[in-house]
């Protein structure tokens, strides 16, 4: 810091370095600067400086306090300034992407792994899955979704390739009985009445059972596409509708007993034809499963369940879980024999999937079943 005291324009009084000169005073003893080139001998007047007059006993002062910025060193640095601009930037935007890239290179690793891992799941592999191990965030949701998707998909494609498989195979035994019948009638059996006679009820009896099964998978299939979009559904007198199923029935099955017993509420919201045609499923199942002398179905509703319960076989544990696939047969061997093609149940699910309802079953082998009807 130079400092300097002296009369205004006169004699110094006071200083710390005799060459400066009296500069002008500043604004409010503000700051200014001051640059003169080649001042000196050695160099350039360059200063920061505050100057103030004073007046004291009629005697005019002037203070002065001055720091050298020096022309040599400050524009030194001036001049130098980009090139410590390069200097500290290139290595900054070096290091920024070298941190961008690795940022974003492990950002996208995830998304590249399950990309590769989809890929590699086609029709083939519908039981592999994405890695939904790692970090909590929303590729580990991303990749759950998928797992639910390819889940799903797995299940579907299962079911289709099973119910294609189980219609060929359905449809195998009544081909491979007419085909034999039409041999042997071609060969030597139309010139004996006899077995004319019988071959011909085994035709008709197989064509039947054909007629049968599609007339089954149609209606399956019909049932399922309805279930996708739900029913209207409309004031039910509940007691009323299930008088007319026992008329149905006593002119359909007159040996078989239907009652019913406690309807509690009797008036229902559902769609009347979806919940006849479930209804007429069940109650053609407990009769035709039955070895009594008189088959009986007793129907309830409480709770919002409607149960039906028949007398009848039962079902044995360990089938009660698959009634309701389509072709599945307690005893495949003896319901071909009464027709039962094992799709009546699949058929019911469907169609009480379409008026939100839930079909299941309770059984004892012997004693009965029941069918509960969650509506
Ligand atoms: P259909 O398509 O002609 O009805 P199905 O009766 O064999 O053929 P489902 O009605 O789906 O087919 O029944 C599947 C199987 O479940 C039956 O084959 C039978 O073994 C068993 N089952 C169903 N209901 C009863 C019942 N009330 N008592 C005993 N077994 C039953
Ligand atoms: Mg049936």
């Amino acid at each position: 810091m130079l400092y300097r005291l002296s009369y205004k324009g006169g004699r110094v009084l006071q200083t710390n370095d005799l060459i400066i000169p009296e500069l002008p005073a500043t604004e409010n003893g503000k700051t200014s600067r001051i640059f003169k080139e080649n001042f000196f001998t050695d160099g350039n007047l360059n200063l920061v400086y505050a100057a103030k007059d004073v007046e004291f006993n009629t005697i005019s002062y002037h203070i002065q306090a001055a720091v050298d910025i020096d022309m040599d060193t400050s524009d030194s640095y001036v001049a130098f300034m980009p090139v410590i601009f390069l200097a500290c930037c290139i290595p900054i935007l070096a290091i920024s992407w070298i941190i961008a890239w690795r940022t974003t290179a492990r950002m996208l690793k995830p998304v590249k792994l399950i990309t590769k891992q989809a890929q590699e799941i086609g029709s083939e592999h519908l039981d592999k899955r994405l890695d939904d191990n790692g970090a909590d965030d929303e590729l580990k949701v991303l990749a759950h979704t998928f797992n639910e998707l390819f889940a799903r998909l797995e299940k579907d494609f299962e079911h289709e390739k099973r119910f294609t498989s189980d219609v060929s195979h359905e449809l195998k035994t009544p081909i491979a009985v007419i085909s034999g019948h039409v041999d042997l009638l071609m060969r030597w059996g139309k010139d004996d009445p006899a077995v004319l006679e019988e071959s011909l009820q085994v035709l008709k009896r197989e064509t039947k059972s054909m007629a049968n099964l599609t007339e089954q998978l149609l209606e399956l299939n019909k049932a399922q596409n309805a279930a996708k979009t739900p029913c209207e559904k409309k004031p039910l007198n509940l007691e009323d509708f299930l008088r007319s199923i026992q008329d149905d029935f006593r002119i359909i099955e007159p040996e078989a007993k239907i009652k019913i017993e406690n309807i509690s509420p009797k008036e229902i919201m559902t769609d009347a034809e979806s919940l006849k045609e479930i209804l007429r499923i069940i109650i053609k199942n407990g009769i035709l499963y039955n070895d009594k002398e008189t088959p009986e179905i007793v129907i309830n509703f409480e709770n919002g369940v409607l149960s039906v319960s028949d007398n009848g076989i039962g079902i044995p544990e360990e089938d009660l879980p698959h009634i309701f696939d389509s072709f599945y047969r307690v005893d495949k061997s003896r319901n071909r024999g009464k027709g039962g093609t094992g799709i009546g149940l699949a058929i019911a699910k469907s169609v009480a999937e379409k008026i939100g309802a839930v079909i299941t079953a309770e059984s004892e082998a012997g004693t009965g079943t029941v069918m509960n009807i969650k509506l």
